[in-house]
């Protein structure tokens, strides 16, 4: 489609802001909305039903009600499959819309809002959905006097609470398995990228999921999340957020009624480049490509690059050569790959840090300033600093923009060290010819996943989660559903 057209479809969206509670678009109950402006052109897209308590409560209600009617839990494995893949199918036909509405909601470029986050939300309720009649369950190996079945239920009424950088992407592997499994799911959406989220939940209801079985309601995290997960009648949490609320969630979950609590936390990815890299060009491409992709705005960027010594040189000028074309562009431009910052909180932050890397010694090297001011918009330039030390703020801390720090080493385990000695543990790559390095770096990097000789490879099938502070429990895969289903044992007297 052509810039115009997009642009022409932009300024006719009519954004639905309101919740979405067993089946139908309300208002919050206080009445209150709060504005959600776009960071694309700073215009006004939609007034958010500002969500609290009250709202929650009737969320929780009606999920409760639909789940122990089994309006849902109850249908054939089968059905629910059907329904489901009616859910993802409606979502392609409906790619552009939601595309658009990402795009605008939280500033990513529309060719990865419609060929990313559309393509890998739709294909994770699929997914999900053809899982739903091929689980079995399980005979335990007792004596021959009993029998003992464990069989997987759903957990009851799920909270899911996810940021704005893949809002619906994020959406989609919370109640991918959630809803596969039988539960009912009450969803909060970031305040900064409510839209598509709601969307989502028509587009559900349309399919056959029954009222009541996924409910959305915007609002604010300390208003209608805190609500959440403090509720008593809430049986799981499902979180993505930063480590800072994930240490609150679990928190709120103890307090409350120990609901089971599941975080999916930030991160501060390390990726070791070796001198014996099998393809210098590669792994520059994949190093700049991977930290920029979304603005930055990446869990598992891979935001601290370790470059042995004797290639740094060499590195650093392919990738200076290359990063021009990651400069932000019009996100309704389908040329463009860098977009919008999401919103002047998070712009203010990325050029604090920026600011802070400078005045702690290290090189800027390229970006580093606010762009496309002209636009009305909320754009950073790809940044890049050498001549990082890990002590640094920017080598420690998640920036979660389009920042990357680059430090050097000689001695691989000394880098691996490095690697290993921040709080998070999301993601980590290795790049060498040497298998035999390659397998004992991999073994000894604390990260959920590790990637070798590449750093881009995603797929539905795997599981995606963190070590140490970026959380705990996977999302992704089959491994998802015991985040969403309680084991039962019965024994039966034979
Ligand atoms: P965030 O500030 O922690 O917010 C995440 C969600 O929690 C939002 O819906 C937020 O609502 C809500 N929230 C905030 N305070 C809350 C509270 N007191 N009680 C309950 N809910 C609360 O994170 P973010 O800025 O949206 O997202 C960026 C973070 O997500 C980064 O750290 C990133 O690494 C992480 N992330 C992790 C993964 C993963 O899979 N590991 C994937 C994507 C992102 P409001 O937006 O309304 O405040
Ligand atoms: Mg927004």
């Amino acid at each position: 489609m052509t810039t115009t057209t997009w642009h022409e479809r932009a300024a006719a969206l009519n954004a639905d802001g309101r919740a979405f509670i067993d089946g139908w678009r309300v208002d919050a109950r206080s009445g209150l909305c709060f504005d959600s402006l776009s960071p694309v052109d700073g215009r006004k897209l939609a007034e958010v039903a500002r969500c609290d308590v009250l709202d929650v409560d009737l969320a929780v209600t009606a999920a409760r009600r639909a789940f122990e009617d089994r309006r849902w839990a109850g249908k054939p494995p089968a059905e629910r499959k059907r329904i489901l893949i009616r859910f993802a199918d409606l979502m392609l036909a409906h790619r552009d819309e939601l595309a658009l509405l990402e795009t605008m909601d939280m500033g990513k470029p529309i060719r990865y809002s419609r060929s990313v986050d559309v393509q890998l939300a739709q294909n994770c309720i699929r997914w999900y959905g053809e899982a739903t009649d091929k689980i079995y369950d399980q005979v335990a190996p007792t004596s021959e006097d009993s029998l003992a079945l464990i069989q997987r239920e759903p957990v009851g009424v799920v909270a899911a609470v996810i940021p704005w950088n893949y809002p619906m992407l994020m959406a989609a592997w919370k109640i991918g398995p959630a809803l596969a499994a039988g539960n009912s799911v009450v969803l909060k959406p970031s305040e900064k990228a409510p839209l598509s989220s709601l969307r989502l939940a028509e587009l559900a209801l349309e399919a056959g999921v029954p009222a009541g079985v996924f409910n959305v309601l915007p609002g604010y995290g300390d208003e209608a999340g805190k609500a959440l997960a403090l509720h008593m009648d809430v049986d799981c949490i499902g979180f993505t957020g930063s480590t800072r609320v994930g240490k609150q969630i679990l928190q709120m979950a103890g307090q409350s009624n120990l609901k089971r609590a599941w975080t999916e936390l930030g991160g501060k990815s390390a990726n070791i480049v070796c001198a014996d890299c099998p393809d210098l060009d590669a792994a520059v491409e994949s190093a700049i490509g991977s930290i920029y992709f979304n603005q930055g705005e990446s869990c598992n960027a891979p935001s601290r690059l370790f470059v042995e010594e004797s290639i740094r040189e060499a590195f650093l000028d392919k990738a200076l050569k290359l990063i021009p074309r990651h400069a932000p562009g019009d996100p309704l431009d389908e040329e463009t790959v860098m977009g919008a910052i999401v919103d002047q909180t998070q712009m203010k932050t990325v050029l604090g840090y920026i600011e802070e890397g400078k005045s702690a010694g290290a090189r800027l090297l390229a970006g580093g300033a606010a762009a496309r001011q002209e636009s009305g918009g909320l754009y950073i330039e790809p940044t890049l600093f050498d001549g990082v030390d890990g002590s640094m703020r920017i080598a420690r801390e998640e920036i979660f923009g389009p920042v990357l720090s680059v430090l050097s080493f000689t001695d691989l385990d000394e880098a691996i060290k490095q690697a290993n000695s921040t709080p998070y543990g999301l993601a980590a790559a290795v790049w060498t010819r040497d298998m035999s390095k390659a397998i004992r770096a991999s073994r000894a990097l604390r990260a959920g996943t590790v990637h070798v000789n590449q750093y881009d490879n995603d797929d539905i099938t795997v599981p995606f989660g963190g070590y140490k502070q970026s959380g705990n429990g996977r999302d992704k895969s089959l491994h998802a559903f015991d985040k969403y289903t309680e084991l039962k044992t019965t024994w039966i007297q034979v």
